[in-house]
């Protein structure tokens, strides 16, 4: 695809740009620039940091209007039928896509519990309901309280999981398979619809002309005339304000800031609170099996051993990356990100920026462990014969996930691009 790039290299003087609604702040390195008019297949980027800045695609609405119809309909299908069942000691088991979450819960794990049903069930259909709105409305809803709601779109896509469940789904099955006899159900193949329906309907989905089309029918978007104040980069829509901070966005009405509050403060504590609650999750056991040879714990690694010694390299490595090198790299890159950041250090701008846009891309694939644990603890209910249980490790674990996914979201990277601003102006 081809991409554009805005002619100016130097930064605009901030107090020079003219009102009008095609110009953004790069939510990245904070450079101001103008949005080219719309023409179908072009990527504009950000000419310093290569952020992209509008994806303009080549389909009308109704695209993705109708991918989003048919994830609605294997969601319905995947909510009422039966997702995996399993045989053992010709006993039967069988597990609805919202039995794990609710095991977990019963087995006093309610935080995990919650977190599992809020980022496979509730957020995804959040998401969904979302888009199907707006674009439904896009053309005769009132144009304001639909901007309210898809605002959020894009806020809460990395919390719908469908896609990271899955692959935990495909790790719990290995496992299965070695102790009983596993019958793939409906629910499964819905669930592989609907992550590729709203896969195709993301991928047709051009964010910018949904809001340009909302506008037309919303006088509040009209640019002001020039009254002075802090030009500010809506972080909801990318519309630039020219107000005083707190003041909400005159597209979306999202609280604008200059950068994010306390950004460097609230990014360290949650790293720090990551990384001491990553020793606990590999110290303790992730989950207890007990089966007629006996009970046993496993802890992450002990789990990845356990694959690697039933030949399953692929899958070994898989859950190795997900829960032990993606963590740390994120504690670490985010620790290296702060300090040079808070120290003002202009090194490595263009690489830094990278490393954290690869975190915050592949923070949410560390979820496969405590995915694969929900799935296993709702179909292993035997009794004594054979059981699953999480343990202190999955929620500690679970919280080593979250954590960091905020400590990169409440990282403001325009902060470390300051530094350079700064020293251009000096
Ligand atoms: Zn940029
Ligand atoms: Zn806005």
């Amino acid at each position: 695809m081809p991409a554009y790039v805005p002619r100016h290299g130097a930064l605009p003087p901030m107090t020079h740009i003219p009102p009008g609604n095609d110009w953004r702040e790069c939510p990245h390195c904070g450079l101001f620039s103008r949005l080219p008019p719309r023409q179908p297949g072009l990527i504009a980027i950000c000419p310093r940091c290569d952020e992209v800045l509008w994806r303009m695609r080549r389909t009308h609405f109704n695209f993705p209007f109708a991918c989003g119809l048919a994830a609605l309909l294997f969601y319905l299908f995947a909510l009422v039928t039966p997702f995996l069942e399993i045989e053992m000691y010709g006993r039967f088991s069988l597990a609805r896509i919202e039995t794990g979450p609710v095991q977990l819960i019963a087995q006093g794990w309610g935080l995990v519990g919650a977190l599992v049903f809020g980022v496979t069930l509730l957020v995804p259909a959040v998401k969904l309901g979302i888009l199907l709105i707006t674009l439904g409305g896009v053309h005769w809803m009132p144009a304001r309280p639909l901007k309210l709601l898809f605002r959020w779109y894009e806020p809460l896509s990395p919390w719908a999981m469908i896609d990271v469940y899955l692959l935990g789904f495909l790790v719990a099955y290995t496992r299965l398979t070695g102790m009983a006899t596993v019958h793939l159900d409906t629910a499964l193949y819905a669930l592989i619809g609907f992550m590729l329906a709203m896969a195709a309907a993301d991928g047709s989905l051009d964010i910018e002309a949904v809001w340009r089309t909302l506008d037309e029918r919303d006088h509040h978007t009209k640019p002001p005339a020039l009254k002075g104040g802090v030009l500010m980069g809506c972080p909801a829509c990318g519309l630039v304000n020219e107000a005083e901070p707190g003041t909400p966005c005159r597209r979306c009405l999202t609280p604008l800031t200059h950068r994010k509050p306390a950004s460097l403060s609230r990014a360290g504590a949650l790293v720090l609170a990551g990384a001491l609650l990553y020793i606990p999750a590999n110290l303790y056991p992730f989950m207890v099996i007990t089966q007629l040879a006996g009970t046993q714990g496993y802890t992450i690694m002990s789990g990845i051993v356990e694959l690697a010694q039933d030949g399953l390299w692929p899958l070994a490595l898989l859950v190795f990356f997900a829960s032990i090198t993606i963590p740390l790299l994120k504690l670490l890159i985010m620790s290296y990100i702060l300090i040079t950041t808070r120290a003002g250090s202009t090194v490595h701008l263009e690489g830094r920026t990278i490393a954290f846009r690869f975190i915050d891309f592949i923070g949410r694939w560390s979820m496969i462990d405590v995915f694969m644990v929900s799935i296993l603890v709702a179909l292993v209910r035997f009794g004594q014969f054979a059981n699953v249980r999480a343990d202190l490790g999955a929620v500690c674990f679970a919280a080593v996930v979250v954590l960091t996914i905020f400590a990169v979201n409440s990282f403001d990277t325009r902060l470390m691009w300051d530094s350079q601003d700064k020293g251009e102006s000096a």
